[in-house]
């Protein structure tokens, strides 16, 4: 393996930058989501949003960030052997998918969006980190090239 063949090109690395971009502002949406939901419930269908407080949208919708966040995270721990993202991810997740499938939000609420708002925010730093981590160490890093 050379020296450089863990460097990304340069269109590989701004669309890295990009995906963790959108999964930061994805799960942070999930949170607001959520947070707000129990206030406006009763009017979404009302302005034609009903979709937004359905089940299977929320449930869509975590399942995409989740996947989102483990690949970026994946890929950056690879990159920069950054053990600490993990653990933003990994309760992130788990708040998220136990808030998200295990309590209704018609039946708990409280629970629902307590555990999906911390869950999204923390999937949300998760992509943060792992942005700067990028940035910071550039599309040329060579964290993973021994000395
Ligand atoms: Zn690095």
């Amino acid at each position: 393996m050379s020296l450089h063949s863990r460097s990304l090109t340069r269109p590989v690395y701004a669309l890295a930058d990009t995906a963790d971009r959108v999964g930061a502002t994805a799960s942070l949406l999930c949170a607001i989501h959520c947070a707000a939901l129990p206030f406006v419930l009763a009017l979404l269908p009302a302005i034609g949003l009903g979709f937004l407080a359905s089940h299977g949208f929320e449930r869509g919708f975590i399942a995409c960030a989740s996947v989102l966040a483990i690949v970026m995270v994946v890929a950056g721990y690879r990159r920069h052997r950054a053990a600490r993202v993990f653990a933003l991810l990994v309760p992130g997740l788990l708040m998220l998918w136990i808030g998200g499938f295990a309590f209704d939000l018609a039946h708990a609420t409280f629970s629902h969006s307590l555990l999906v708002v911390a869950g999204g925010i923390c999937v949300s730093l998760a992509h943060v980190l792992n942005l700067r981590l990028a940035r910071t160490h550039g599309p040329d890093c060579d964290c993973v090239t021994p000395a």
